[in-house]
């Protein structure tokens, strides 16, 4: 949706277009943008939203070490018990839910498949998003030395038999599942900024979106927008756009201080 309504404001939208470099020859110059098979783009300025891959595009380019981490995560659909379907609509009033906790588990109402519900764990594996293990999350254990094999199923089929037995049955597991990545960021905050350096303000990056960016796209288009177009953000006042700046993690690794840590649950390997 969001793509065609930019196609239509003028916007051509390049699919399957890999960018490997990002440069600028001289100071005045404009932005050079070379692609894996040969093209060159010339902008006045760039924007970088690259998810997962946002840390190795941007150290590639800049030199600049952006604490954003890629994390394998996994949608799972769970068969409603035959009989109790409508009752998990969101038509039957089922609301979309968070059950915040370690694991912390969210759940949705779905209506992509009828009589399945989408409930799953937000949090994941840290993973390279080029070599995936698409698998991990979601298998048998070989050995003890796997602890990452069922992280992200064992423990939401745990949380649905402890709380939804009556409408859902987990002991076969999911019907299905989904590989997904989260660009988790050590506050959980966005990162929304010019790269500086050599690139001034004529690079712009937004990324590290932690597993809630989507619904923050039309703002954040809004605001990448305006610090491309007009060299900065037109925020209501108050809002200060220091809580996404890449020097928060300068004077602190974690980032922004919060009163709760970041609620997602990570598994370290
Ligand atoms: C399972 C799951 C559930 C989620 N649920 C929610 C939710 O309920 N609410 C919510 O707000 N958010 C949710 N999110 C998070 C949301 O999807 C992300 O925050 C958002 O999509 C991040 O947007 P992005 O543009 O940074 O990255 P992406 O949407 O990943 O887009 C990045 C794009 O850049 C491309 N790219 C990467 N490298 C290059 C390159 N070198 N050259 C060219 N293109 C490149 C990628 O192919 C990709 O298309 C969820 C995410 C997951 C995985």
């Amino acid at each position: 949706m969001f793509q065609s309504l930019a196609a239509r404001h003028g916007v051509v939208v390049r699919d399957r277009t890999e960018v490997i470099s990002i440069k600028k020859e001289a100071a005045s110059g404009p932005v050079q943008v070379l692609t894996a098979s040969g093209e060159v783009f010339c902008g006045k300025k760039v924007i970088i939203t690259a998810g997962a891959w946002t840390r190795k595009l941007v150290g590639s380019v800049s030199g600049i070490e952006l604490p954003i981490e890629p994390v394998h995560t996994l949608i799972c659909y769970w068969k409603i018990r035959e009989g109790l379907e409508e009752e998990l609509t969101a038509a039957g009033g089922f609301p979309t839910f968070a059950s915040y906790g370690d694991p912390y588990i969210y759940g949705t109402p779905c209506m992509e498949y009828p009589n399945l519900i989408k409930i799953a764990m937000h949090g994941g594996i840290p993973c390279d998003p080029d070599r995936r293990d698409w698998q991990v999350g979601s298998r048998a254990a070989a050995s003890a030395n796997e602890p990452d094999a069922n992280a992200l199923v064992g423990p939401v089929a745990q949380w649905v038999s402890k709380f939804m037995p009556s409408h859902i049955d987990a002991s076969n597991g999911p019907v299905m599942t989904q590989g997904c990545m989260y660009s988790m960021t050590p506050d959980g905050d966005f990162v929304i900024d010019f790269l500086g350096g050599e690139f001034g303000k004529d690079v712009v990056v937004a990324g590290g979106f932690s597993g809630h960016g989507f619904k923050m796209g039309p703002a954040v288009g809004k605001i990448l927008a305006e610090l491309a177009v007009l060299g900065e953000a037109e925020v209501p006042d108050g809002v200060d756009m220091g809580i996404f700046s890449i020097v928060r993690f300068k004077s602190n690794p974690r980032g922004n201080v919060k009163e709760h840590a970041a609620q997602v649950s990570l598994h370290k390997t």
